[in-house]
């Protein structure tokens, strides 16, 4: 390793013909030492040239780099830093909020129309039994078997009292509905239609839409659109529809800005 070592020194030494010589074309004096850039032999003077020329370097790299610290709203952009912070909390916390109370309005939704649907099941199935049992009790009847018609009025009568006080309460709910339907369209145009079934799927469609609709303007309004600037000529000069509450945090930042 040694022999190695001795070999590659030789080399060096050999290509480097005028080692001891400085090795800027054309100065012919004494080595001083290394130069920091270039790592080549230099003489005292290019060496200092060279330096001089590394601390210019140094001072624009500063200059740049103090440009870079020293921004006049580096107090305001902290501010507005702890106050996206915050947003990012509260954005976090209403969509929580947000699928909680779809979760719940989707829960009663289908509870409701579940429980209409049983009601309508329910009285198809009564309607059909009734017609079943009166025509086995006029078959009976008519063949003059008393014992089977002994036998089916005695396992019909109680179902029949049950099914009855049913059909009883489904029109008298039914009817509630109808005045309480005319009572709404009183002074309403005439051609209002009001549907028991149908208009719950397209009302949470359009819940959909509204839901849709309105996050695309906050996020047009509040500048969050991702993309390149094209949407910018289309932004329109209108406020989000009815939102409730101001936006804080850029309230926050606005009056902390204005002092
Ligand atoms: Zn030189
Ligand atoms: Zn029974």
């Amino acid at each position: 390793l040694k022999s190695l070592a001795a070999k590659i020194s030789a080399l060096k030494m050999s290509s480097d013909a005028s080692a001891t010589q400085c090795s800027i074309r054309a100065c012919n004096k004494p080595i001083h030492d290394e130069g920091p850039r270039t790592g080549v032999s230099l003489c005292r003077v290019h060496f200092d040239k060279e330096v001089l020329k590394l601390t210019e370097q140094k001072d624009n790299l500063m200059k740049k780099l103090r440009a870079l610290r020293d921004t006049p709203d580096t107090s305001q952009l902290r501010v507005e830093q702890s106050a996206l912070a915050a947003e990012i909390e509260d954005v976090r916390e209403m969509f929580d909020e947000l699928e909680e109370e779809l979760r719940q309005w989707r829960q009663r939704t289908e509870a409701r129309v579940q429980a209409v649907h049983d009601s309508v099941a329910d009285r198809l199935r009564d309607a059909s039994e009734a017609e079943q049992c009166e025509k086995d009790l006029t078959a009976a009847s008519e063949a003059g078997d008393v014992r089977e018609m002994a036998k089916l009025a005695a396992t019909t009568e109680l179902w029949l009292e049950e099914a009855s006080e049913r059909s009883a309460k489904f029109n008298e709910t039914r009817l509630k509905l109808r005045e309480r339907q005319s009572a709404v369209s009183h002074g309403l145009s005439g051609d209002v239609v009001f549907r028991s079934v149908g208009d719950v799927a397209a009302g949470v469609q359009q819940l959909k839409l509204v839901i849709n609709k309105h996050m695309a303007s906050v996020m047009q309004q509040c500048w969050l659109e991702d993309g390149d600037g094209g949407t910018l000529t289309k932004r329109p000069m209108t406020r989000i529809d009815k939102l409730e509450d101001q936006p804080c945090h850029l309230q926050c930042w606005a009056s902390y800005s204005k002092k």
